[in-house]
């Protein structure tokens, strides 16, 4: 019932957004009811480029409504805690929230696939699969099941590897490593004879610096190097293997969703697309600029995994991720879909963009 529901909603937001190039449109006026909605955030307020770009997609909805959906942002531990954030909006405390779906791999290790798997998709396979191929009906299916919807409203692109404090040059130099790390990633690590730590961002940097985790991974390095990270560890590696394009989310309670006329819910979708493209740029930008200062500035070491390392990872990450799809079929089912489409997508991005970077390196 819920489904249909929501189905026939997008039908209607997408009716009305083509009624809008038509001259001859005769719907009836917008309605001009207001609705004040809140937002909770698993950000810290503010943070650069995740909390800051909840801003900036609570504005666009501002702004495309002309204020007749006002939306007041809490970051993480203003209103609840972060990783209360799914809860909260699912029984409609409030409106809307802003995460990442993998935090709530405590409802069902599916979750996971909407924002990044290690060895997934990238950002720019990720949106192909979301806006046009089964991602996005996947997941308002999944989460439909917890009376929300989700879109995606920004991304990381890939993530660097991480802080360490020592060379990583075979698969056992993770033999015995704490390392903060989240997800699955952290079983892979686990797997590999590591020991992963699940820290709150706040305590990354003294935990690294003390001594009491050998390393950490966090974003990029516009995030890594405003935290300080390179304070505390030498060696920088690349790539993000464990997050390769985190898409981030807006989740919203689905009688609230149901609540709003066809044209904010057309808004609200429009919005979560600007801000999904606009956090990747602004990441983009900022990344490359804080990379020429760490390596150049700072003199970081920065370097790659050794292919063998990357290898012995991955195949660890599909042994622990059709373990999950065997446990869980709501897994099962999303992994076959992002799997299939992941395999295509990389045909076509081997003769694309990896082929013209290759082949135009100086
Ligand atoms: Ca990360």
């Amino acid at each position: 019932m819920k489904r249909r529901e929501i189905l026939s909603g997008l039908a209607a937001a997408t009716a009305l957004t083509a009624c809008g190039n038509n001259q001859n449109n005769t719907t009836t006026q917008p309605s001009t009811e207001q609705f004040n909605w809140r937002m909770v955030t698993t950000w810290l307020p503010n943070f650069p480029g995740l909390g800051t770009g909840v801003n900036t997609l609570v504005r666009y909805i501002r702004e495309l409504s002309q204020g007749r959906l006002n939306i007041s942002v809490y970051g993480a531990g203003e209103l609840v805690p972060a990783f209360e954030v799914f809860d909260t909006v699912a029984q409609g405390a409030v409106e809307m929230g802003h995460g990442a779906a993998y935090y709530w791999r405590g409802k069902t290790e599916a979750t996971q696939f909407f924002a990044t798997i290690p060895f997934g998709m990238t950002a720019h396979e990720m949106n192909a699969w979301m806006y046009y191929g089964d991602g996005l009906d996947l997941w308002h299916e999944l989460y439909s099941e917890f009376n929300l919807i989700g879109f995606p409203a920004g991304n990381t692109g890939v993530q660097m590897g991480g802080w360490f404090n020592k060379e990583i040059n075979s698969i056992d130099d993770l033999r015995g490593l704490k390392m903060r790390i989240p997800g699955i990633g952290g079983e892979v690590l686990r797997r590999a004879g590591g020991t992963p730590i699940n820290l709150p961002q706040s305590e990354i940097y003294t935990a690294l610096q003390t001594g009491s985790i050998d390393a950490t991974e966090w974003v990029g390095p516009y995030n890594d190097l405003a935290a300080g990270l390179h304070d505390a560890a030498q060696y920088y590696y690349y790539p993000g293997w464990h997050e390769p394009g985190t898409t981030l989310e807006c989740m919203i309670n689905l009688d609230a969703w149901l609540s709003l006329p066809p044209d904010l819910r057309s808004i609200v979708m429009i919005a979560c697309q600007a801000a999904n493209l606009d956090m990747m740029s602004e990441f983009n930008a900022r990344n490359a600029n804080a990379l020429s200062t760490l390596m150049n500035q700072e003199g970081i070491d920065v370097r790659p995994f050794p292919q063998e390392v990357m290898a012995r990872l991955k195949s660890i990450t599909n042994e622990v991720i059709n373990e999950l799809a065997t446990e869980d079929e709501r897994v099962e089912k999303v992994w076959n879909s992002y799997r299939a489409f992941q395999s295509e997508a990389r045909s076509w991005q081997e003769v694309s963009e990896q082929a013209y970077m290759e082949s135009t390196e100086e």
